[in-house]
Order: C-alpha cells, then structure tokens, then sequence
C-alpha cells in the first residue's frame, strides 16, 4: 500500500509552530510582521492563489498586505511599488504573484526583490545560491517539496529522480535541490526524446508539467515514489496519480500534497525572514 505524502497535514502542523514563533515576535517588539503579496491583473486562479497565501498568513498571526495592480502595469510601474516594498520597514516578505501579464518583463521584476525579503526563493541570486548549496530562502514549491520528503524520511541520496519540467519557479530549482540532496538527477523538458523510457528508470518522479496527467501510470516503476506538483480543474494532477497509485511505494495527493506545502513554505521563509531581522 502506497504511503500518501500528506502536504496538507503536515502544513497544519508546519503552521501551528510558526503560529507560536510569530506569537513570540510580537511579545518581543511589539510588531506584526507582514508579507506583502503583489497580483498584477485579474487572474481567477492567480487571484485564488494569493487569497490562500494570505489566509495562511492570518492563521499563523502574520499581516499580508495585499497590492492589487492593474493588467496594464508596466515593468517601470512594477519595479517601482517592489523597490517602495523593499524599503518599507514593516514589510518582511515579497511576493509577486507568478504570472505576471505579458508586457511586463517578469524576470527583471523578480530580479529586483531584495534577496533578504525574497521569501518565495524566485531571484536569480537566490537560485544561484541556493544551487550551490548555500542557506538562503528556497523557492516555495520545491522548497516545500524537500520539506515533505525529509518529513517522511524518504532517503533520496543515491536515487534516480527525474524531473519533468525546467521552469525556474519549479522544474530547475527542483532538480537542483535534488542533486544536492545527492540524488542522480535528469531533467525532462518539452524537447526531451522518448519521456516515458526516463520515468520508467525513476526512483522518484517529479511531474512539473502543467498538462493534466500527462506522465502515465503505464510509464511508472514499480515502487516509484511521485510527487505531482500540478493541480487542474476536477482535482488532478500532472500525473495519471489513480492508476499509479496501486504500483507506486508513495504519492503526493492532489489536491493535498504539493500545494499546501508551497504555502507553508513561503509563510514559514517570511517568519524566519522576521526573526532574523528583527532578532538578528
Ligand atoms: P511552466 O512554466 O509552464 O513549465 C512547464 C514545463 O513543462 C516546461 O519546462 C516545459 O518544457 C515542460 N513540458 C511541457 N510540455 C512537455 C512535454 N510534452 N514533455 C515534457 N515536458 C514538457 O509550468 P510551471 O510553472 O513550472 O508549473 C508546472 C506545473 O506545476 C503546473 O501544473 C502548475 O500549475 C504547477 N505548479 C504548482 C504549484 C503549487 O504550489 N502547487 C506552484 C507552481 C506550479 P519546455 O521548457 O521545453 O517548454
């Protein structure tokens, strides 16, 4: 019986010690700590997003300060309200809500958080760092990703992992936190020739797709260990999770797994990013 890597339980229990850290800051100076959370236009889904990580916020005794901008925001305009944020005392997080609209030069932007209040790991220099095994803020999802298989005690080192997926919000920082947890790591993309050979190699499986179950059960090893970082409409993931489940060794749920971790991750980072400039 496969054992379900349960992101939302371990996020409650993840989110009642930082409800206890938060409640020591304030008892100590007085102040509540806030994220700051950026939505550039009207996205549903991203709009959604930001709502839960602000929710996340509320039950943990964090402020969010919510900055709504509009569709047509230029990257001059957006660049400007993060550089205001980076310099606002009160504010201890960024995040800027991925997608942005399409005019806006989403790198650049990203770029410009300041790396000590990049609690959502997407800066270039975070990455770098982060890749060379150094202590910075992790990006959220493969951050919380990690979080959930040290959690489990699942012994990565020395496993093939393959990874589906190169985006640098999730596929590369992913592979990257990977290989320097000592897995074998290959990253499968868009270009890659014969998908389902790889998976069929995998220890573990990393689906980072954005196509809904789009890795097969079929494809899947014996014993495997999944992690479905996708989530669309109907409650499936980027893998044929279902079927796989009956021959995998354990599973990330969707929804349940990956999500929740994503979040406890990125409200977890704001919180320590308080205490450290709070408490040095
Ligand atoms: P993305 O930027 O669209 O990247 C998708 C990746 O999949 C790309 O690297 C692409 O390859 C690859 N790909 C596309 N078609 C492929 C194919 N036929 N074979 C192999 N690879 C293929 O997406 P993302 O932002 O990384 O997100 C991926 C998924 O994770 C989405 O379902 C998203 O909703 C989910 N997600 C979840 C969370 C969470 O908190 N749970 C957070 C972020 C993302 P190329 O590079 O070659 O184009």
């Amino acid at each position: 019986m496969a054992i379900v890597l349960d992101g939302k339980a371990l996020s409650k229990q993840i989110e009642g010690e930082l409800a206890s850290r938060v409640k020591i800051i304030i008892e100590r100076t007085g102040k509540v700590p806030a994220l700051a959370t950026i939505l550039v236009g009207d996205d549903p889904s991203s709009e959604i997003y930001v709502n839960m990580k602000g929710n996340a916020c509320k039950r943990v005794g964090l402020t969010s300060k919510k900055i709504a901008l509009p569709k047509e925001t230029t990257t001059a305009e957006l660049l400007e309200v993060i550089d205001g944020l980076n310099s606002d005392p009160e504010i201890f997080g960024i995040l800027l809500q991925h997608p942005v609209p399409g005019q806006i030069n989403e790198r650049e932007c990203f770029d410009r958080i300041a790396l000590h209040k990049d609690v959502d790991g997407v800066t270039a220099l975070g990455f770098g760092r982060m890749a060379l095994g150094e202590k910075v803020f992790r990006c959220a999802t493969p951050g919380g990703i990690m979080k959930m298989l040290e959690h489990y005690r699942i012994d990565i080192a020395g496993k093939n992992a393959v990874v589906v997926g190169r985006s640098p919000i999730l596929g590369k920082p992913m592979a990257m936190m990977l290989l320097n947890a000592n897995a074998t790591v290959t990253i499968c993309h868009s270009k890659t020739d014969n998908l389902p050979e790889f998976i069929n190699k995998a220890d573990l499986v990393v689906g980072a797709v954005g196509k809904p179950e789009f890795i097969k059960a079929d494809w899947i090893k014996e014993g495997a260990i999944l992690i479905d970082a996708g989530y669309h409409k109907g409650g499936i993931g980027d893998i044929e999770l279902e079927k796989a489940k009956e021959k995998c060794a354990a599973y990330t749920p969707v929804p349940g797994g990956v999500g929740p971790m994503t979040i406890a991750t990125l409200i977890s980072q704001t919180v320590e990013s308080a205490e450290k400039i709070m408490f040095g």
